[in-house]
């Protein structure tokens, strides 16, 4: 990317920034997988939990959310984005883009640091599992960010309900994971949301399956469910704070480990 290119990249998060909520963090109520919103008597979600039980652990290593999806702009963006009926998708698209390259530039070495990698090796889109037959539009869009990593693509077991909220093992199809410059994979797998991890931790487990050292997802937001009792404990220190360019999920991270 050109300095005028960062520049302009840098321009358009920080206009974002009027309406994007706090950065992701953890802590009481927050579940240490997926940052949802948790009883605080425990440290997992009951999804993240049952999960990586049914996967006997071959779950993703680390999971790091960009940002929060509640409401108003950002879920808009996050909605419209993926639609190529529809006139004015470029303006949505030409914000996550920006999100995501700024986070790459700026917090790749903190998500780095939290997995305990030096460097990944891989990268694999989550497919969309309601039309496997077309390319992801977040795959379209991000994948010149991620273009020097070997790129694992996944197929869809078409078998399975489309629009399920549950992990299966047998969701996506993979027979190996292509030589990468080294032996080990260590593999960012990119999604747009997170609402239950179902879909991305059944990518993990078909990667893990196939050989992956180390999955990594990365979301470009952790959707937040306003109506759930848990998550309104949370929700107003959340609204209230604002978007930190500086700060990321695992910033604190990259800080302990210097
Ligand atoms: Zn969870
Ligand atoms: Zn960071």
């Amino acid at each position: 990317m050109t300095s005028g290119e960062l520049r302009r990249v840098r321009a358009n998060v920080v206009l974002q920034t009027n309406y994007l909520h706090a950065v992701p963090r953890q802590g009481a109520g927050i579940c240490t997988v997926c940052y949802g919103a948790i009883d605080p008597q425990y440290t997992r979600c009951f999804k993240c939990k049952s999960t990586d039980s049914a996967a006997r652990g071959n779950v993703a290593d680390l999971v790091v959310p960009i940002t929060y999806r509640i409401d108003g702009q950002h879920a808009h963006d996050l909605r419209w984005y993926k639609k190529t009926d529809v006139s004015g998708t470029e303006a949505h698209r030409r914000r996550l883009a920006a999100l995501f390259w700024y986070f790459r530039d700026h917090h790749i070495a903190c998500v780095k640091a939290a997995a305990g990698l030096s460097s990944f090796s891989h990268v694999c889109f989550v497919p969309s599992t309601k039309t496997p037959e077309h390319t992801h539009p977040l795959q379209e869009l991000l994948a010149p960010a991620v273009s020097t990593l070997c790129r694992i693509d996944l197929a869809v077991n078409t078998d399975v309900d489309s629009e399920s909220r549950e992990f299966h093992k047998d969701w996506f199809k993979l027979d190996r994971i292509p030589e990468g410059r080294r032996p080990e994979a260590d593999v960012a797998l990119i999604d747009d949301t997170w609402v239950t991890g179902s879909r991305a931790q059944s990518a993990a487990y078909r990667l893990k399956r196939a050989g992956a050292r180390t999955v990594v997802v990365l979301v470009l937001a952790r959707q937040l469910d306003s109506a759930y009792a848990h998550t309104k404990r949370i929700l107003g220190p959340i609204r209230d704070s604002t978007y930190d360019l500086d700060d990321c999920a695992v910033h604190d991270q990259r800080r302990r480990t210097g």
